[in-house]
């Protein structure tokens, strides 16, 4: 493949190299079922095991409290799902809430049980007021991002668990720390939270392994029941390259990610400010100001690798085409969403009007972000903008 400038990170971040090799070994070679009985199973599970306890540590969990799973989606819906049919301690009922931004692993299950939905601020902050009229003691659980996928905005679990423990002291609270995880200390951040969500492809792990943390003495119904893997958690016969596979990329990733945070942090500001100096009426999301080129931008409230724009007049779809072309891979909003015909779901609960939301670019940075790609944007972009405007006048 030719090379392009890879701006899609948040979507997949490509594997470590280290990942892909320490891997080969559990296709290659220690191939067996780590249940079983005999030396290859009991090589499989102490693997298995010393990737759960990487990736505990990492979350700031015990080893018990990992349950390995197929995908950050499948946690997220175990979450929801296998916590809101179980009665709390104190009796309340199964009542779920979660933010209007979250990533439809989250809503979707949150809107089959009928929940409740708060929303958030035109700079995407979570409106805590709103929560708190949301929660009574039948509330079950409360769902909330750590950082969303689309506008990379940060929350605080702190001042969520604060207005829980007011009024809904009974409710568990789950953070979905997916696009978290490559970038913020997890372990720190999520301590507040009873379940914890990640997801190894967005931290340079394989696609098809995700872990829920579920800490000690919360009570979780199963989603697939059988061989009673998971300490009966999540049945299945444990994908053992997969969970070597995040043990060593999590490791990796915590070992790395101060120096990354701070090269990408300024990768991205260079992004930012060059594609606002070069186009006019362009609104950046989830910082201050959000317009207007030259002025030191605050960008302190968002994950160091997301820049999300939303260009006037512009059409993101027709924008991908010409990024494509001119060999700049990004997305519209999250990879789920489908483009300009289906504005994203997080600028509408930011009060974006459509017109604007139908404009939105996301610049995922990752890990493997250079200088090179954010050059070939800058180069790439603006031009691109201008051609379609001219079209459309
Ligand atoms: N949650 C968030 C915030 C995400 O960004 C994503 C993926 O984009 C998911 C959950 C789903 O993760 P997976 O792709 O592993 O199913």
């Amino acid at each position: 493949m030719a090379a392009v400038a890879y701006f899609d990170h948040a979507a997949s971040t490509p594997m470590h190299p280290e990942v892909v090799e320490v891997m080969r070994e559990f296709f290659e070679g220690c191939y067996a079922n780590p249940t079983g009985a005999h030396r290859m199973a009991r090589d499989a599970r102490r693997a298995t095991d010393d990737a759960r306890d990487i990736l505990a540590e990492a979350l700031g969990a015990r080893p018990a409290e990992i349950v390995f799973c197929g995908s950050g989606t499948e946690g997220d819906n175990l979450a929801v799902f296998g916590t809101a049919g179980e009665a709390s301690p104190g009796g309340s009922g199964g009542t779920v809430v979660c933010s209007a931004v979250e990533h439809p692993a989250v809503l979707r299950p949150v809107e089959q049980l009928g929940g409740r939905v708060v929303g958030v601020d035109r700079g995407g902050m979570l409106d805590l007021d709103a929560l708190a009229a949301a929660l009574d003691g039948d509330v079950r659980l409360v769902s909330v991002m750590l950082a969303n996928n689309e506008t990379g905005v940060v929350w605080s679990l702190a001042e969520v668990a604060e207005v829980m423990a007011r009024h809904a002291p009974g409710a568990l609270l789950h953070t979905d720390a997916v696009q978290a995880f490559p970038w913020l200390d997890v372990a720190a951040l999520a301590t507040p939270a009873d379940l914890i969500s990640v997801s190894a492809h967005k931290f340079g792990g394989p696609k098809g392994v995700g872990a829920l943390v579920v800490r000690d003495g919360v009570r979780l119904q199963a989603q697939i029941v059988g061989g009673g893997q998971e300490a009966e958690r999540r049945g299945g016969t444990p994908n053992v390259a997969g969970i070597v596979g995040v043990g060593r990329a999590a490791e990796i990733t915590v070992s790395r990610r101060a120096e990354t945070v701070e090269r990408v942090g300024r990768l991205r500001d260079r992004l930012a400010d060059g594609l606002r100096a070069a186009v006019d009426g362009v609104i950046e999301s989830g910082v201050h100001p959000a317009s207007g080129a030259g002025a030191p931008v605050d960008r302190s409230a968002k994950v160091a690798g997301s820049c999300h724009l939303c260009f006037e007049g512009v059409e993101s779809e027709a924008l991908l085409f010409l990024a494509e072309r001119g060999g700049v891979y990004a997305s519209a909003a999250s990879s789920c969403a489908s483009g300009a015909e289906d504005p994203s779901h997080v600028l509408a609960a930011m009060g974006y009007p459509r017109s604007l939301a139908r404009g939105s670019l996301r610049l995922s940075l990752g890990a493997a972000s250079s200088e090179a790609d954010v050059e070939t944007a800058l180069a790439v972009l603006p031009p691109a903008v201008a051609q379609l405007r001219r079209a459309a006048a």
